[in-house]
């Protein structure tokens, strides 16, 4: 099977001779010859070989890095430049093409990982393709319904592709009536068990076909149509052996950083008997795959299983298991005959914790054999696992208490207000909002506000003692009126503020929000910037200037989702696709004019709201709304 050399491979040898330290030197085989008087590349020589094994031609700064972590620990970084991505869409499009799927339907990349942000692209390379990778971890937090219906028409008519358990966490999530919407399921990065691929199949109501990539190459090869599990070589994008059951890969399109003959831990073996389809491309099944799994650290780096099993094979279980459940949580499933006792706990926390981050937690599941999840004692990641996001409230009212304890300091009360209290709503700029109410003078806690903000950074901690309340913010002591969860101490009996002073602070407000929102939109750089980020601009004058409408108009009510549901249209418009760009609740839009349109929208809000408010000041709605 694929025996003989192409033409292509002699031109990527003479390439690395030339341009590539690493492989100064190396023979170049006749086109007859193979490739096995050439040395093999394990994982570890590429480590030792840093920035040799990169080419001396080319432009690095176009370069595209993508780091991989495997059983063996070390992450490994691997560069590459256009080619080999171009290639990758078209070797996508052709797989969903033979699957009946033609035209352009854009390719949607799906994500469950709290870090990573939703993109959008149209494909640099020409081919009009829209790339587009959705993080799930915020649509998550909708309930079924609203979650079911954004996504059905997200992947509408789409190519899609993710790795197999995410597809298994979307199926679960999806019930039994699952979706009927996108054009193809393309499952990557992971080895599928049968049952697995039987739910997706069903749930999905669409051809289910995967793809065997590798991060260090992209795709290697895809499945065959006639007989699942077995592989085509995409002979394009590389050239394969298989040595005593290993996997050698050779990328051919990548000049950035070439491997040769690199030993890529996955087992194989030739299906001799070739397969039933009319795919001329030689065949093979995996005999075992490298285990691709890993723990997030807090600041979304990542951290391979392997790392933490000796401390785990320490412990006085049968068998273990590691999985991430969302950020800053992992779940250890163990089997034991009787639970696992404290100090056998930290003992296994604390490893956990010191590489991925102190706040993390860490949860014991104990099963019975029979029952344990899994068969072979690899990770999973267990069915239907919420996605936390953040710190959850007990989070950080365990961690305040004992942090105030432990620095001895007695504040009258801690109080939490904002998106951490609507997950629905929250963004991944979302602030967590503290407010300190304390009679100390500010600057007694400059000191531990600095040290606390360390160890959260997304914290926004504001200081008020009781007494100063009536000179602040009047939204803001509204705020903590409707939505201040009290984390230590009570609530103190803040007076709800006159209407003219919140109307006085509105009209304000929304006109510098108007102001900024124009500046922004004028800029000659915003109409090329990250439409998320653009979004949540927008998103967060709008929540914000409907609180002022609907404090002085409405109903002394400042949460957002009840603000936004009694003061938008919930029609289809700019102000509620920012919204839901900026939540992530739907992919975000490859044009880069969106961003403009959100600002233009939230800006309409803001003046409107601000002339409305003006209005109520100078007295013609005076007497509607005493
Ligand atoms: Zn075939």
């Amino acid at each position: 099977m694929q025996r003989e050399l192409s033409s292509q491979i002699g031109e990527l040898l003479a390439y690395v001779r030339e341009n590539v330290p690493y492989y100064a030197g190396i023979p170049i085989p006749s086109t007859e010859a193979d490739l096995s008087g050439l040395p093999i590349l394990e994982r570890a020589d590429i480590q030792r070989a840093g920035r040799s094994l990169q080419s001396l031609s080319g432009d690095p700064d176009g370069w595209l890095a993508t780091s991989t972590s495997g059983t063996t620990g070390e992450p490994l970084t691997v560069f590459f430049d256009s080619p080999p991505q171009a290639l990758e869409i078209r070797l996508i499009r052709r797989l969903a093409e033979r699957l009946g799927i033609g035209g352009s339907p854009g390719i949607l990349h799906l994500t469950l990982h709290a870090p990573g942000p939703s993109r959008a692209m149209v494909s640099p390379w020409g081919d009009g393709n829209v790339l587009t990778r959705w993080n799930l971890a915020r649509l998550w937090q909708l309930d079924d319904r609203a979650f079911a219906e954004r996504l059905e028409r997200a992947v509408a008519g789409r190519i899609l592709t993710a790795k197999p358990s995410v597809f298994g966490l979307l199926a679960d999530r999806l019930g039994d009536r699952g979706t009927s919407a996108p054009g193809v399921v393309l499952m990557s990065g992971e080895t599928c068990p049968p049952d697995l691929r039987r739910k997706i199949e069903e749930r999905f109501h669409c051809p289910v076909s995967s793809l065997y990539t590798m991060a260090e190459v992209g795709i290697v090869a895809t499945e065959c149509p006639a007989a699942a599990y077995a592989y085509h070589c995409e002979q394009e994008s590389c050239h394969i052996e298989i040595l005593d059951g290993d996997v050698l890969v050779t990328p051919l399109t990548n000049r950035a950083m070439p491997l040769i003959r690199y030993r890529s831990g996955d087992r194989a073996r030739w299906l001799e008997g070739g397969c039933r389809c009319d795919r001329a491309a030689p065949v093979f099944e995996l005999t075992s795959a490298r285990s691709p799994r890993h723990l997030l650290t807090a600041d979304g780096g990542l951290v391979s299983i392997g790392t933490f099993m000796k401390a785990m094979i320490s412990l006085p279980v049968d068998r273990i298991s590691l999985a991430q459940q969302g950020a800053g949580q992992v779940r250890i499933d163990y089997q034991a005959r009787t639970p696992l006792t404290e100090s056998d706990r930290e003992r296994a926390a604390a490893p956990l914790r010191s590489a991925l981050g102190l706040g993390t937690r860490v949860s014991f599941h104990r099963h019975e054999a029979a029952a344990f999840p899994l068969a072979d004692g690899r990770p999973v990641h267990p069915a239907g696992t919420a996605v936390p996001l953040g710190p959850s409230l007990e989070d950080l009212s365990s961690w305040l208490e004992s942090w105030c304890a432990e620095h001895s300091l007695t504040p009258q009360a801690v109080i939490l207000t904002g998106s951490v209290l609507e997950p629905v709503f929250r963004t991944r700029f979302s602030d967590v909002d503290l407010t300190l109410v304390t009679d100390d003078p500010p600057e007694a806690w400059t000191g531990p506000v600095r040290l606390i903000r360390r160890h959260l950074p997304a914290l926004r901690v504001m200081i008020t003692s009781e007494r100063d309340s009536v000179a602040r913010s009047p939204l803001a002591t509204c705020r903590l009126i409707c939505e201040g969860t009290p984390l230590l101490g009570s609530l103190p009996a803040f007076a709800w503020p006159a209407s003219r002073a919140l109307a006085t602070e509105g009209v304000h407000w929304c006109q510098t929000a108007a102001d900024t929102l124009w500046h922004q939109f004028t800029d000659p750089d915003t109409a090329t910037a990250d439409t998320l980020a653009t979004a949540y601009l927008a998103h967060k004058v709008i929540v914000n200037a409907c609180r002022y409408r609907h404090v002085v108009f409405e109903d002394r009510q400042t949460r957002a989702a009840s603000v936004l549901a009694a003061e938008l249209d919930p029609a289809e418009s700019p102000a509620t696709e920012a919204i839901e760009v900026a939540c992530e609740h739907r992919p975000p839009p490859p044009e880069c004019a969106a961003s403009l349109r959100y600002l233009t929208a939230a800006r309409a809000i803001a003046l409107t709201v601000a002339a409305e408010l003006g209005d109520y000041l100078t007295g013609t709605n005076a007497e509607d709304f005493p």
